[in-house]
């Protein structure tokens, strides 16, 4: 164990593409989740103390819990059960950049920085194998967390393959007023394609596919290929998020933060993952610069943020 405090530095994602297949009796759905880590951060400090403290910094602290269902606070849990330690004694402190329920993974990035963090604050040196499966425990987007970069996710997105990518991408999220719900916005995909008449469990949905074009894309470093498989990859009608048009319906305006971004020069817009954050690829940095500054002019979003992918993954600072 060390005496000082560990600083670990952990990505958000945006899903360059997110097939959802039916839902399975267990209630979850087959995903071909394709990952991409992008520069924005959240970073994880621990700090020796006799229990375990949590707190939080930035814009959205006042929607992170404080409790035990925080998934920082249940990663040091898991680690310190993991490892027979007799209780969590640390301080985690999130200081949070990434927003909060944004479809952009913030609680599991702090999941997964937690465990690096308190892995390093305890000396405990748990193997990287091991450290992924306590990830997969604490929810299916955090084994990305921990692995950034990209990655194609099966299953419920936790069965990760690292995948190449060619070049850098410049991307613009424009980030909205209050989060949505997760859970919520699976049960409108649901309701939604219900409502289709096509069905929507594992029989009437169709097996969740990556698209070759856009693992093609990513590996070249294309952007304009890559926007053109994010407009045209999904099942549901020019979105490579299957999840769109439920985010769309619970929040109609995102529509409006869509048409602002493609008619500032973005190749294409989405809603990232379960949203509202809504992720614009665009040509290079300059463009990015631009699209942003016009997301922010258009009073369709709280803020626009230029960033670039691929990032690391959960990442311990000197
Ligand atoms: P995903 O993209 O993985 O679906 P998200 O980015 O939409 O997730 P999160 O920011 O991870 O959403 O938060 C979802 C909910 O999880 C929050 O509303 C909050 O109640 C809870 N939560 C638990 N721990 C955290 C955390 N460390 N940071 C943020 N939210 C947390």
């Amino acid at each position: 164990m060390t005496d000082g405090s560990v600083t670990v530095r952990v990505p958000a994602k945006v899903n360059v593409q997110l097939a959802v297949g039916g839902l399975r009796p267990d209630g979850f759905h087959g995903l071909a989740n394709v990952f991409l880590a992008v520069g924005l951060h959240d970073e994880v400090t621990a700090t020796p103390a006799d229990s375990l403290r949590l707190t939080v910094g930035g814009p959205d602290a006042a929607a992170v819990p404080l409790d035990g269902t925080n998934l920082a606070a249940r990663a040091a849990r898991a680690l310190a059960a993991h490892h027979g330690l007799a209780a969590p004694g640390v301080h985690l402190h999130l200081a949070k950049d990434i927003p909060v329920a944004g479809g952009m993974a913030g609680g599991s990035a702090d999941a997964a920085g937690a465990l690096v963090a308190c892995d390093a604050l305890w000396g405990t040196r748990t193997p990287r194998a091991e450290l992924l499966a306590l990830c997969a425990e604490l929810g299916s987007d955090v084994p990305f967390s921990l692995l950034g970069e990209a990655a194609l996710g099966r299953g419920r997105g936790e069965l990760l393959t690292p995948l190449p990518v060619g070049g850098t991408f410049h991307w613009v999220f424009a980030v909205a007023d209050g989060g949505l719900s997760t859970p919520e916005v699976y049960r409108e995909c649901d309701r939604l394609r219900a409502a289709a008449g096509t069905g929507a469990t594992v029989d009437a949905v169709p097996e969740p596919e990556p698209s070759p074009a856009l693992l093609a894309a990513l590996r070249d470093g294309d952007s304009a290929a890559l926007a053109a498989a994010l407009s045209s990859a999904g099942a549901g009608g020019g979105s490579s998020n299957d999840l769109q048009a439920a985010a769309l319906s619970l929040r109609p305006s995102l529509a409006d933060t869509l048409e602002a971004g493609t008619a500032a020069g973005a190749l294409a817009g989405l809603v990232s993952g379960s949203g509202p954050t809504c992720a614009f690829l665009t040509g290079g940095a300059a463009e990015a610069e631009a699209v942003a500054a016009a997301l922010a002019e258009s009073g369709t979003c709280r803020t626009a943020r230029p960033t670039t992918s691929p990032a690391p993954g959960a990442t311990l600072l000197p």
